[in-house]
């Protein structure tokens, strides 16, 4: 019986088992201890950054690291309209408001051009602009160089990123501050928690004390702020460590699977890979985007054909500003992402497929276009 393949299932191993049970046998079962220190110090050294902070998760990142940079209500926060809910969500939660800008056709990232006339557009009319969140899609560095000289604090959602690289800068590294996830889905994970990178010590110490309930250094529980409980279990970060030293490994598999992937839709007419032939990309999803006039069948018609060989796949996020709960936000637009949300669909990634289900993934892929 064939047992179902996900879209980018956890990938474990013994070597998590073992980390797991030494971080119980410790007795740091709470949201500090050796672990945590190291699993901070390892990411950090790994996107070359000086700090990180292990938070909850992704989304407690993006939120401790707009409030870091003082953004909150009566702001504007440009966002990629083609992203997660998150992104959006955390700019939600300090009372800026979220603004969307359109995407590269390219690669799906953030248009940058249109993030610099939306921030003047927005200047005109007397807002501040707290920050820019560009988000690195699927794995795929934004470009940060197009950002330069903006004059707004760039924070990065990368999310989707870790081990990814771009002009020789590991992902997590661009701008003021940055934020990883390390949600069941994401390259590499802790079953839920995330991580805040900069190189800014004092922003750093900042979202620490944020994160731990701004609690002062006293016995007696002094509190001068309100905070969040929003730090990372050092059981989790003990999974993380395990995790990132099979980080290379699991960025190989998943690169296999886009080869495989490029192999399979070459000569296809109407076919693409978004982001392809990115060196940097770490991968995390491969997206296929099909033009229907050309190819003579949609993404659509693809995903059901797998979903019914009990294959995984999804479409690409719908853009935040058609969603019903920010649709009365400010947006830039071309139609790209729209373009994107109908045409893409996001093909099985997971480093955990082994030998036999990339075959019966690329057999059923074969078969679906043996069949057009
Ligand atoms: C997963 C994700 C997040 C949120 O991370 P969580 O750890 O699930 O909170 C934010 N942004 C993007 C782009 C994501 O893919």
């Amino acid at each position: 019986m064939n047992t179902r393949i996900h879209l980018s299932a956890p990938d474990v191993s013994g070597v998590e088992e073992r980390y797991l049970v030494n971080a119980l046998r410790s007795g740091w079962v709470a949201p500090v201890g050796p672990d945590l220190d190291a699993f901070e110090s390892e990411i950090a050294r790994r996107c070359g950054v000086a700090h990180a902070v292990g938070v909850s998760s992704g989304t407690a990142a993006l939120h401790l690291a707009l409030l870091a940079l003082g953004v909150g209500p009566g702001q504007a926060v440009i966002v990629p309209t083609l992203t997660f809910a998150a992104t959006a969500n955390a700019v939600v939660y300090t009372g800026a408001e979220p603004v969307f800008v359109d995407s590269l056709p390219g690669d799906g990232n953030v248009d940058p051009e249109l993030v610099v006339r939306a921030a003047a557009d927005l200047r005109r009319e007397g807002r501040t602009v707290g920050a820019v969140v560009p988000v690195d899609l699927f794995g795929a560095c934004a470009d940060y160089r197009a950002l330069d000289g903006l004059g707004v604090p760039i924070v990065e959602d990368a999310a989707e990123a870790l081990g990814a690289s771009r002009d020789g800068r590991p992902a997590g590294s661009f701008g003021r501050v940055a934020a990883l996830s390390f949600n069941g889905n994401k390259i590499l994970t802790t079953s839920g928690g995330g991580m805040l990178l900069t190189g800014d010590g004092a922003l750093a110490a900042r979202c620490r004390h944020l994160a731990t309930q701004a609690r002062e250094p006293v016995a007696h529980y002094e509190h001068r702020d309100v905070g969040y409980n929003y730090r990372l279990s050092n059981v989790l970060a003990a999974l993380g460590r395990a995790q990132l030293t099979r980080l290379d490994e699991m960025i190989a598999r998943r690169r296999m699977l886009r080869e495989g992937y490029l192999k399979q839709f070459a000569a296809v007419d109407g076919t693409r890979l978004l982001g392809e032939g990115d060196p940097g990309a770490n991968c995390w999803l491969t997206t296929l985007v099909v033009d229907e006039q050309r190819a003579g069948w949609s993404a659509a018609d693809l995903g059901a054909w797998l979903a019914a060989r009990d294959i995984e796949t999804r479409p690409v996020w719908k853009p935040m500003h058609a969603q019903p709960v920010f649709r009365d936000r400010r947006a830039w637009l071309t139609g790209v992402a729209d373009r994107l949300f109908a045409t893409g669909l996001n093909l099985p990634s997971g480093s955990g497929l082994r030998d036999d289900a990339r075959r019966r993934v690329f057999d059923a892929i074969s078969d679906f276009l043996g069949t057009r």
